[in-house]
């Protein structure tokens, strides 16, 4: 049982998908004790409204023009006081870019310890623990945070939320003390990937790897990722020989995701892959070689030619659509 703080992304006028899970799975911890959301940022209010119906029982919020974009140290700052505020027993975050960041930050100025990208919470011997896949995914492990409270990242897609209690969502605003130079300034921020879906939070991700051949080749995807609202990724291979960009590199390198659905095509399975994908909760693999590794750790193959059967898979896609 434990009064859990929520950390709830917000970006672009709204709360990232995120939240949904955190809090859904906050709810299902809390026991009987309160889901406290806070949301950090510029104009905050018509995004913090909604968390009620996504389990939050309060939602405290920092709104201020300085945090318009994201700041290292004010938003640690921020949150730090926060906590100290609500005193909760636990402070969920994902594990995105800015949560990876921000949290060891956070706990830091709390004097707490974070255990990040943890995959599962549960109740343990010493209140809620984590699980953490280790060495690329090769083992899993229990991770429990000593020290109260206890932060934790958790990765995106960990947990399917579905017919959450809401909360009374009671909106609450905080007046953190925010120093007036933080020591960073934002002067641009460059979105890499213009509208399409963030990697490591989709729930689908199509993926090409060296054998795709060009750049152009790589656009053999986009209608089927279109189709499935589903983002696309690549094998450092193909990164490397320039068809696609270090932001859609998926493994060791590159970004950790964890979707509903992996589709590998023409990707070998080397170990340094596999440790950014293998917690996909389904994996279809499409390689001419039936000895591939991927083929191991595939819920489903497809011996074949990947310039075949993609198209193939295209077309199955858009009958579905339009069906
Ligand atoms: C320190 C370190 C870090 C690394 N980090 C990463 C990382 O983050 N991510 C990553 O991906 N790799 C990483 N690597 C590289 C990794 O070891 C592999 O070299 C790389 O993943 C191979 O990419 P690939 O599968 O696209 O290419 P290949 O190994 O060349 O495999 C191509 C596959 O495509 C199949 N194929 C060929 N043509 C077709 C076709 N027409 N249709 C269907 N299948 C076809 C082949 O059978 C083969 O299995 C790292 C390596 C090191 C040493």
């Amino acid at each position: 049982m434990s009064d859990i703080l929520v950390f709830c992304e917000f970006a672009g006028g709204r709360v990232k998908g995120s939240a949904r899970e955190l809090l859904g799975k906050a709810r299902e911890l809390c026991d009987g004790d309160d889901v406290v959301a806070v949301v950090i940022g510029s104009d905050v209010a018509d995004a913090a409204a909604g968390l009620g119906a996504l389990g939050a029982d309060k939602v405290v919020t920092v709104d201020d023009s300085s945090l318009e974009h994201y700041v290292p140290t004010s938003f640690a700052s921020a949150l730090s006081q926060v906590v100290d505020d609500v005193s909760p027993d636990v402070v969920l975050g994902s594990a995105s870019v800015l949560g990876k960041d921000l949290f060891p930050r956070a706990a830091a100025l709390c004097d707490a310890s974070v255990a990040c990208d943890v995959t599962d919470l549960q109740e343990g011997d010493d209140g809620i623990e984590g699980t953490r896949p280790m060495y690329a995914g090769k083992c899993v492990v229990q991770v429990s945070v000593d020290s109260d409270p206890k932060f934790f990242t958790v990765r995106p897609n960990s947990f399917i939320v579905d017919g959450v209690e809401a909360g009374d969502g009671d909106i609450e605003e905080f007046d953190a003390e925010l120093d007036d130079d933080p020591g960073y300034e934002v002067l641009e921020i460059e979105s890499s990937g213009g509208d399409v879906v963030d990697l490591t939070e989709a729930t689908r991700i199509i993926s090409g790897g060296r054998s795709l051949k060009s750049e152009e080749n790589f656009g053999l995807f986009d209608e089927a990722a279109g189709l499935m609202g589903a983002a696309v990724g690549a094998s450092r291979a193909a990164v490397d020989a320039g068809y696609a960009p270090h932001s859609m590199q998926v493994g060791q390198t590159g970004k950790t995701v964890n979707p509903n659905l992996y589709i590998a095509c023409g990707i070998s399975g080397a170990i340094q892959h596999l440790a950014g994908m293998r917690t996909s909760k389904v994996i279809v693999a499409v390689n001419k070689d039936a000895d591939a590794p991927i083929f191991q750790h595939a819920t489903y193959g497809i011996v074949g030619d990947l310039f075949e059967v993609v198209p193939l898979l295209t077309e199955q896609l858009r009958q579905v659509m339009t069906d």
